[in-house]
């Protein structure tokens, strides 16, 4: 026996590995147990073809030992194992060599976690772990066994060794431990189950570990078929719930789950689940939105975020596609057309979940709203409405006609005939809102409207401009049709519009309100509760809304008014008073709280 020399990539790859600070050598396990699996296909495959090889389900296995007095770590399969020729071939030379872009990698990239990252290593990755890999196989179907053994770049060797059963039998021996790196935590049996559950858990083979304490007795690690490839109609809620916990997605129970099961073009599966609540970092920068993704039952990535729009970043969960190898990269992974499609596949069912919880299950999905509406109207504000036609009817308002909330579907479908706009008003809460004058216009043309109190929402809807055919409007913009006015009450509106030279653009008469004496309209695009907004953050404090000041003409403030329109001096007063007072009722600050003050008193004296 002789040896031989590794083909020149192969030595390259294997110094990279034995010399790489790689943080994440633990992939070794993930590499060696889908070769096993995929070895394990090989000879299911055969039998089923080949009526002479006999088919037994429990002979189909894989075997992790470790060995503390030895350092080794044995991994052994039942698969189709590989002859003396198929060694050579196989592991001598890397199966990535008739790859180019590969070849060149290698050439260039000095750091192992890229070509990692980028290609994958296989077999090779032992050597990250390993100071010498041995590995034992004898071919399905051939008598005799073979054995590769290799001590690292210098080259390795083949001779034959009998072996009584098919498969293979890679055994590791941990290089020493040094001060940085602790190899020998490899041959603890808790890190090693661990290990197994965290990248094989869902392996179509079981995976077996000695049982501590126990001689020739095994333990099972992996729970071989995934939930997601389980028939959704034999699951059950608690299934679901505890796939959740395990899988360490939250703390609270999901509020609701999506099991998908697409065939087609591109084929893939998954469960995904909504939270109950927004985890604590949700609404934060640090927050980092992702699914995990899964070829065939085994890991590729633990987190992706190209599978989820921000707008739906809290959803929690899996997808597993046999379109993706083992060892695509996230780099690649960004310009993948399949992803793109999966991605743009699930934002659709996500949807379309939501909409049916909002019609069938609405108590659900307005818990829902409450933890994540803000998450959704993010998503309208910042696509600056381009995501309006997604996203518009998972809105929910409450509104001037019942106590739940509305959709905007829902609003617009039992909306007057004569009416043109959807018609909303802004406050800090509902009572606010209720209290707020302008109400009185709508509510006696019948019309109902939606109550926003939330700053953002106004901001929402002026980036949408419309739902269906119908613009929104502020119940407190100026009104479309101005009232008739007599040459009396122009001369007054005029005085006293001079009286507010920079805080209005008009002062008008109205007929509509009732127990209120004045009211604030604005006028163009900025309205009252964005002024408010924008007074509270820096560098927007000076965008104000053009204001219109409406006296109620039924109200008797209003003949007091006329009565004064030849004495300037009390109708100044009365102006600047009634003008605060419209500002008070909007919650917007006044100029001058304690000469108001003074005024009102002297009144009240009077
Ligand atoms: P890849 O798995 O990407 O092909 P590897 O370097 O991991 O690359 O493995 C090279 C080849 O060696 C495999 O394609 C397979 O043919 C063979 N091989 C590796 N491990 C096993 C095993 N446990 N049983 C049978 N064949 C194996």
């Amino acid at each position: 026996m002789t040896k031989r020399e590794f083909q020149a990539e192969s030595k390259r790859l294997m110094e990279l590995m034995i010399h790489s600070i790689y943080s994440n050598k633990d992939i070794f396990i993930r590499e060696l147990l889908s070769n096993s699996s995929d070895a394990l296909d090989k000879a299911y495959y055969l039998s089923l073809e080949d009526s002479t090889i006999p088919f037994n389900r429990n002979d189909y296995y894989i075997k992790v030992i470790p060995n503390k007095e030895q350092r080794t770590i044995t991994i052994l399969d039942t698969g189709i194992g590989m002859n003396a020729q198929e060694l050579e071939d196989h592991l001598g030379i890397i199966a990535k060599s008739g790859n180019n872009e590969f070849k060149t990698a290698l050439k260039q990239k000095k750091r192992p976690s890229e070509i990692i990252g980028e290609f994958g290593v296989g077999f090779y990755s032992s050597f990250m772990v390993a100071k010498k890999v041995s590995v034992h196989s004898r071919k399905l179907g051939e008598e005799i066994g073979h054995i590769w053994i290799s001590q690292g770049p210098d080259g390795y060797e083949v001779h034959e060794k009998k072996r009584d059963l098919p498969g293979t039998t890679i055994t590791l021996h941990l290089m020493e431990d040094t001060e940085n790196e602790k190899f020998s935590r490899y041959l603890e049996l808790p890190l090693l189950k661990q290990l197994i559950v965290h990248f094989s858990n869902y392996l179509r083979y079981p995976i077996y570990l000695p049982e501590i304490g126990k001689e020739d007795s095994w333990e099972q690690v992996n729970s071989m078929v995934p939930l997601w490839k389980k028939n959704k109609l034999k699951l059950t809620e608690e299934d679901y719930e505890n796939f959740y916990v395990e899988q360490q997605y939250g703390y609270d129970k999901p509020l609701d789950y999506i099991h998908i099961f697409v065939e087609g073009l591109i084929s893939y599966r998954g469960i995904l689940f909504i939270p109950s609540k927004p985890p604590i970092d949700y609404y934060s920068k640090d927050y980092k939105k992702g699914l995990q993704l899964y070829s065939n039952g085994v890991m590729i990535l633990d987190s992706v975020e190209e599978l989820l729009p921000d707008y739906f970043g809290f959803i929690k969960g899996v997808i597993d596609s046999e379109d993706f190898s083992l060892n695509i990269s996230r780099e690649m992974l960004q310009q993948n057309q399949e992803l793109k499609t999966i991605a743009k596949n699930i934002e659709t069912k996500i949807i379309q979940h939501l909409l049916k919880m909002q019609k069938c299950h609405r108590s659900k999905y307005e818990t829902f709203y409450q933890a994540f509406g803000p998450s959704i109207k993010m998503g309208i504000y910042e696509s600056f409405g381009g995501k309006k036609h997604k996203l518009a009817d998972l809105l929910l308002f409450k509104t001037s006609n019942q106590d739940g909330c509305v959709s905007l579907k829902e609003y617009v479908e039992r909306m007057k005939k004569d009416q043109d706009f959807i018609y909303y008003a802004t406050g800090h809460d509902v009572e606010q809102i209720e209290k707020l004058p302008q109400g009185t216009f709508v509510k006696k043309k019948g019309y109902e409207f939606l109550y926003l109190t939330d700053p953002i929402d106004e901001f929402i809807l002026k980036a949408m401009e419309s739902y269906d055919t119908y613009p929104f409007k502020n119940i407190s913009q100026e009104l479309p049709e101005r009232e008739e006015e007599d040459q009396v009450e122009t001369t007054l509106f005029q005085k006293m519009k001079a009286f507010l030279p920079h805080e209005v653009v008009e002062v008008r008469g109205s007929s509509y309100l009732e127990d209120d004496p004045v009211c604030i309209r604005s006028r163009g695009d900025i309205s009252i509760e964005m002024e408010r907004t924008f007074l509270t953050q820096p560098g927007t404090e000076n965008i104000i809304a053009q204001k219109i000041l409406e006296i109620n003409k039924n109200h008797p403030i209003y003949q007091t008014l006329i009565s004064f329109t030849e004495d300037e001096g009390m109708l100044e007063k009365y102006t600047n008073l009634l003008y605060t007072q419209a500002r008070l009722i909007e919650g917007l600050p006044i100029a001058d709280p304690v000469n108001h003050t003074r005024n009102i008193i002297n009144l009240l004296l009077k």
